[in-house]
C-alpha cells in the first residue's frame, strides 16, 4: 500500500530538553501534565489552540456513582455490558473505583457542576445504557467546555509550560541499556494559525505522553471537531507499536443532518435529550425504537445507531439520510437544559421546543487505540497513551456514554502522579528510521473520508470493506516526497494511515459485536472474543490475533 513511514518536514534547526512532553491539550493531557508538575518540568505540547480537541465539545458529562441508590457494582454491570465481551474487568472495576473521586478532585479544581434540586449536591442524569443516573454535568450541556476551562486554568497556574501551534510529527525512538526500543523525544513543528511551518525542533524528554485524542476526521460526518485526525495513533503505528481494537468505532445515533452535502464537524445531539424523554420517529412517524430493544429509546448506542441505518435503508416516506427525534415535551424547558443544542438548532432554523429534530449517525469515539493501561504504561519504555487515544480495556467493543471524559482524568492523573515519583532513564535519539518520507496532498483527505464514511460506517460487510481498502490503497499510491509540509499535509497523511488501519481491522473480524455491525455476519461469534492488532510494516498494514479458524 506504501503508506508513508515518517512525515516529511523541514530538517531541525533547534533542540529543547523536559522531563515530561506532553502531546495534547484534552482532558487527558492536561491531567497527566497537572499532576506531574509540581516536582518536573512539564511541556504541553498541542497543534492548535488549548481547547482544539474533543473534550470542550462534550455534553453529556462524566460517569461516576454519586447517587445513594447506585452502586459501584451496577456502574461496572453496565460498562461490561456496553463493552460486548471485550472489556477488563479488573481495569472497569479499578475505573469505576476511582471516577468518584476525579470528579470530586474535579470541583476541587473549581469546576461548577450542575447543582441538584435542593442545592446541596449535584445533579445526576442519565444516558443510554447507564441503569441508574449517575452523570454530573455543567451548563446543561456544556460539560466538558467546563472540564477544559478547569484544567486549563489549573494548569497554567501550576507552571506547566505551553505550546500552542505545535505539531507532534514523529517520535524520536533510542535505545536502552537493556537493548531495548525506548522512546527518547518527539520531533514538533512550530506553524501559524494556518499550519504553515515555521520551524522544527527536536524535544527530548524521558517520558512522553500521548493524549492525541480519537480519530472522528477520518469520516466524512463526525461529531469530533477539526483537530481530532488520529494523528498520535498514526505516530505510534510508525514507531513500530500495535494499535488494538481500531474496528470499533462508537457511531453516535444523534447527529444534527444538515443536509445530504454537510461534512466535517456536526453538532451532536446528546443521549440525554433521550434521557429527559425524546423519542426518535422515522420520516412516515412510525417510532424508531419500540420493540428494538428492552430499552427503547435509551438502549446502548450501538444498538441505536444500528436501528436507525436500519430504517433509514428502509427509506420510510422516501427519506433515507436521517430520521427525526422529538423533545417537544420539554417545550421551552429544552431551552435551559440544552443551551447549546439549542444554538445549533436555531443555526439550522428549528425551534426544538415545537419541532422534531433531524438526526442522523456520525462517527464519534474511537474506542479502540494504543494498548495502555489505566496508568497510561504502553508496550514501549518511556511512551505513555492516555485518554481516547489509548486503549486500556474500559470500553471493550462499546463505550458506556459519559465513561470517557472520567477515563481521561483518570488515567491522566494516575499517570501524572507516577511520573512525579518516577521517570524512566534517559535514552538518547537514535538515528531516523529509514524509509519514504512521502505526504499526502490535503485534498486527498476528502477521498479517504468518503471512502470511510460510504464504505466503513455503521453497517459494514465485506463488499464495503474491500471497496475501503482497495480505495484506500488507491489514495495512498499518491503519495509523493513533492508535497509542501504543512498541518494540512500531515494532518491528511495521519487520516490515511489512520482509515487503512480501521478498514483492515473491519474487514477482518468476520462477526458483530459493540459498534463493529457487520450485515454479512449478524451475529457475535465465540471465535472473536479476542483483541485484533494492526502494525504498519515496510509501508503495508499488517492485523495480528486473528483467531484460528476466523
Ligand atoms: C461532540 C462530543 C461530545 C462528547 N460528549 C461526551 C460526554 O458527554 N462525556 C464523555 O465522557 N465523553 C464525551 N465525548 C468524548 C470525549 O469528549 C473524549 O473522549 C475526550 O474528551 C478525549 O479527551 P482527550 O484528552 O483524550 O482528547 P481531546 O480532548 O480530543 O484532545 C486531543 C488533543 O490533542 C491535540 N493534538 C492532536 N494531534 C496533535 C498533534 N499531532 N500534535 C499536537 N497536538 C495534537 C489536539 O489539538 C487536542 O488538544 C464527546 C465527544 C464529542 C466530540
Amino acid at each position: 500500500m506504501s503508506i508513508p513511514n515518517r512525515l516529511g518536514a523541514p530538517e531541525p534547526t533547534w533542540t529543547h530538553d523536559v522531563d515530561v512532553i506532553v502531546l495534547g491539550s484534552g482532558a487527558a493531557g492536561l491531567s497527566a501534565a497537572l499532576a506531574a508538575r509540581p516536582v518536573r518540568d512539564v511541556l504541553v505540547v498541542t497543534k492548535d489552540v488549548l481547547s482544539a480537541g474533543s473534550t470542550a465539545w462534550a455534553q453529556g458529562g462524566l460517569a461516576g456513582v454519586l447517587g445513594p441508590t447506585d452502586s459501584l457494582q451496577h456502574h461496572v454491570a453496565d460498562t461490561l455490558a456496553a463493552g460486548a465481551g471485550l472489556c477488563d474487568e479488573g481495569v472497569v472495576r479499578r475505573l469505576v473505583e476511582e471516577a468518584p473521586r476525579a470528579i470530586r478532585y474535579l470541583m476541587r479544581l473549581g469546576a461548577a457542576f450542575d447543582p441538584d434540586a435542593d442545592g446541596r449536591g449535584v445533579a445526576l442524569t442519565r444516558e443510554g445504557g447507564h441503569s441508574h443516573n449517575r452523570i454530573v454535568h455543567s451548563g446543561g450541556d456544556q460539560s466538558g467546555r467546563e472540564v477544559q476551562r478547569t484544567l486549563d486554568q489549573s494548569a497554567i497556574a501550576a507552571g506547566v509550560e505551553v505550546m500552542e501551534w505545535s505539531f507532534a510529527l514523529d517520535l524520536l525512538v533510542g535505545q536502552n541499556a537493556n537493548g531495548q526500543r525506548q522512546t527518547a523525544g518527539v520531533r514538533i513543528a512550530v506553524t501559524d494559525a494556518a499550519g504553515h511551518v515555521f520551524s522544527v525542533g527536536d524535544v527530548t524528554a524521558r517520558a512522553v505522553v500521548l493524549a492525541t485524542g480519537g480519530y472522528g476526521q477520518i469520516f466524512a460526518s463526525t461529531s469530533n471537531p477539526p483537530a481530532v485526525t488520529g494523528d498520535g495513533l498514526a505516530m505510534a503505528l510508525r514507531a513500530g507499536l500495535a494499535v488494538t481494537d481500531a474496528e470499533f468505532v462508537q457511531f453516535h445515533p444523534t447527529v444534527m443532518w444538515r443536509g445530504p452535502d454537510a461534512r466535517g464537524q456536526q453538532a451532536l445531539v446528546s443521549e440525554a435529550v433521550r434521557g429527559e424523554g425524546a423519542i426518535l420517529f422515522d420520516a412516515a412517524g412510525r417510532r424508531v425504537m419500540e420493540g428494538v430493544h428492552p430499552q427503547e429509546d435509551l438502549a446502548p448506542r450501538d444498538v441505536v445507531a444500528a436501528a436507525i441505518s436500519a430504517r433509514m435503508a428502509e427509506a420510510p416516506a422516501g427519506v433515507d439520510d436521517h430520521v427525526y427525534l422529538d423533545a417537544t415535551h420539554l417545550g421551552e424547558r429544552f431551552y435551559e437544559r440544552f443551551p447549546s443544542i439549542t444554538a445549533a438548532c436555531r443555526d439550522a432554523g428549528i425551534d426544538p421546543a415545537c419541532e422534531r429534530i433531524p438526526v442522523a449517525p456520525a462517527a464519534h469515539y474511537a474506542c479502540g487505540g494504543i494498548s495502555a493501561d489505566l496508568d497510561g504504561r504502553t508496550a514501549m519504555t518511556g511512551l505513555f497513551a492516555v485518554g481516547e487515544v489509548s486503549a486500556t480495556g474500559v470500553h471493550g467493543a462499546n463505550r458506556l456514554a459519559s465513561n470517557s471524559l472520567t477515563e481521561s482524568v483518570v488515567a491522566g492523573t494516575n499517570l501524572g502522579r507516577d511520573l512525579e515519583w518516577e521517570l524512566p532513564e534517559r535514552v538518547d535519539p537514535g538515528e531516523a528510521p529509514d524509509g519514504t518520507e512521502a505526504l499526502l496532498e490535503p485534498e486527498r483527505r476528502r477521498d479517504v473520508r468518503s471512502a470511510m464514511s460510504h464504505n466503513v460506517g455503521v453497517l459494514r460487510h465485506a463488499g464495503s470493506l474491500t471497496a475501503a481498502v482497495e480505495q484506500l490503497h488507491a489514495v495512498a499510491g499518491k503519495a509523493t516526497v513533492g508535497v509542501t509540509p504543512s498541518r494540512d499535509a500531515w494532518e491528511a497523511t495521519n487520516v490515511l494511515t489512520v482509515a487503512a488501519a480501521v478498514a483492515a481491522a473491519a474487514k477482518t473480524r468476520t462477526e458483530s459485536r459493540g459498534c463493529h455491525r457487520r450485515t454479512d455476519y449478524g451475529e457475535s461469534r465465540d471465535i472473536w472474543l479476542t483483541h485484533l492488532g494492526v502494525a504498519l510494516q515496510d509501508g503495508e498494514i499488517a492485523v495480528t490475533g486473528v483467531p484460528p479458524g476466523a
